[in-house]
């Protein structure tokens, strides 16, 4: 049954990885035009010699559903959230609800623009007010900015709030520190903040080596930044000594909150010890992204933060008895990172979100992740051991070094077999410090069936030939190119044409 799968959409697959040019067939047409009713004239009587081209446009000719069959049939070699399970571990790939879909096209939302004046905004501004004070409230750290376009952005717009804080005391700071197990935008944010970065040993365990990072604590570090729960899957067990640690020499705790959801309304970061975090709006709540974009990433801060945060920010005050909400600029502000009031489009779906499921239903999420997570891990762990820890929180990382030493099946070859199967592939030989890595993540939203279907799956691929293997995935249009080599000499197939026919 799968082999004939596999033959269909491979042909499926390659009739629509055509260019449409290479469809082209001399006089097929989508169009019928009636008869022209007016005496026809050569374009030459009409227009000087100089405006006419020498040669006509090349263009495909097509009937209407070869056209429509070539699109549709394009668009369905994406993988997505909607099409496909998508484990892919470290993104949060959640559903997006497309009830939020619907409320964030709403005329009102999506016709607003920034430039009316304040009068004419109130209901947006509300709605950003409300979700400033929801996340505020998710973090247990009060004051957000909703300026930043991601994860990344945010990591750099609290590191310069922090810079900013540090100087007004007339402190000169100037180390970054994070684990090895960082997620890269740490230090390249440290480092576009103009902080000097030092990357601390992590223990075998995977956990903070506190004894490491004591060696490393003085009156020039100003931010420790870690991602918790890590990118292992599990929760920093000694969060709370660490920000003791770093307290005690003045410096901060930058929390990178890509995995939140794992702890939504379970604990919060200003509770452990942060004292300023991201959220990543498109991974946590729902903002639909992949390839790249659209983001949202907030952050959000202690009290003592807040006159140094980008502005502008929603406030609310009462006038004459009504409500009114304004933008206003912290007194100390670093300035804008970002047009207007940040990436609206996705802060409103991560409103829609929260608004949804209610404080109840955020605590169900991560219950219910974490859960998921576990559940496929111990289906897994004779064939996949995860190296490190018992229990993990929303994803976990796998090691198929067993199945390489005993088969030669590699991390590789499980991951790109998946996509023949109809499965994204799990991040793969991230983060470093396990051998042959594979990071799930399968999120709240997945059923049994699927993750029993998926682990079943995994055993299948294991069971394969190896050889076989080595050249997965077949059913895709491209296979396994150098991926070095096709980043750096791109073949585009346009340019192939063009010259083929001689322009
Ligand atoms: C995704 C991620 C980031 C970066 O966030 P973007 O929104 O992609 O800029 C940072 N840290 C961790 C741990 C992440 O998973």
């Amino acid at each position: 049954m799968l082999v004939r799968d596999e033959e269909m959409t491979f042909m499926r697959n390659r009739q629509a990885t055509n260019l449409v040019f290479e469809l082209s067939q001399p006089g097929r047409r989508a169009a019928a035009y009636p008869a022209c009713d007016v005496p026809a004239r050569p374009l030459s009587e009409l227009l000087p010699s100089n405006q006419l081209a020498s040669q006509s446009p090349d263009l495909p000719e097509l009937t209407e559903p070869d056209v429509i069959r070539h699109f549709t049939n394009l668009s369905t070699l994406n993988m997505s959230v909607d099409t496909h399970f998508y484990p892919l571990g470290s993104c949060t790939m959640k559903y997006n609800p497309k009830r939020h879909e619907r409320l964030a096209s709403l005329p009102g939302l999506v016709d607003l623009h920034p430039y009316q004046t304040e009068d004419a905004q109130q209901g947006m501004l509300a709605i950003l007010f409300e979700l400033q004070q929801m996340l505020g409230e998710i973090a247990g750290l009060p004051a957000v900015s909703l300026q930043p376009a991601a994860g990344a952005h945010g990591e750099m717009t609290a590191l310069l709030t922090a810079a900013a804080y540090f100087h007004d005391r007339g402190e000169r700071r100037t180390k970054v520190l994070f684990p090895q197990s960082a997620h890269g935008t740490n230090p390249a944010s440290a480092a576009i903040a103009g902080f000097d970065c030092v990357q601390l040993k992590g223990q075998a365990d995977g956990f903070v080596d506190l004894e490491e990072l004591k060696a490393h604590l003085d009156d020039k570090t100003a931010v420790f930044m870690i991602t918790n729960p890590n990118t292992l899957g599990l929760f920093e067990r000694d969060i709370a000594k660490i920000a003791h640690l770093l307290h005690d020499v003045g410096g901060l705790v930058y929390i990178d909150g890509a995995n939140m959801n794992a702890i939504l309304g379970i604990t919060r970061p200003g509770d452990f010890g942060g004292d300023m975090m991201h959220y990543n709006v498109h991974k946590t709540f729902t903002g639909p992204h992949g390839s790249g974009g659209p983001g949202a990433g907030p952050i959000a801060v202690r009290d003592f933060l807040a006159d140094y945060l980008p502005g502008p920010i929603v406030t609310r005050t009462q006038l004459e008895g009504a409500t009114r909400y304004q933008l206003t600029t912290p007194p100390k502000s670093i300035g804008r990172v970002r047009s207007h009031f940040g990436n609206v489009g996705i802060l409103l779906r991560g409103y829609l979100y929260l608004r949804t499921l209610g404080a109840a239903g955020l605590k169900a999420v991560s219950e219910q992740a974490v859960l998921n997570a576990n559940y496929l891990r111990v289906k897994l762990e004779d064939v996949l051991p995860v190296p490190h820890g018992e229990r993990c929180m929303h994803e976990f990382v796998a090691s198929a070094q067993k199945s390489k030493s005993e088969k030669g099946i590699t991390a590789l070859d499980i991951a790109k077999r998946l996509l023949d199967y109809g499965y994204y592939a799990p991040t793969v030989y991230f983060p470093l410090v396990v051998p042959e890595a594979l990071m799930v993540e399968p999120t709240e939203t997945e059923s049994q069936q699927t993750l029993d279907d998926f682990a079943d799956t995994i055993r299948t691929i294991l069971n394969e030939s190896p050889e076989f293997l080595h050249s997965a995935p077949h059913a895709t249009p491209v296979s396994r190119p150098d991926e070095v080599k096709a980043g750096r000499q791109l073949v585009l197939r346009w340019k192939r044409h063009c010259a083929r026919n001689g322009k």
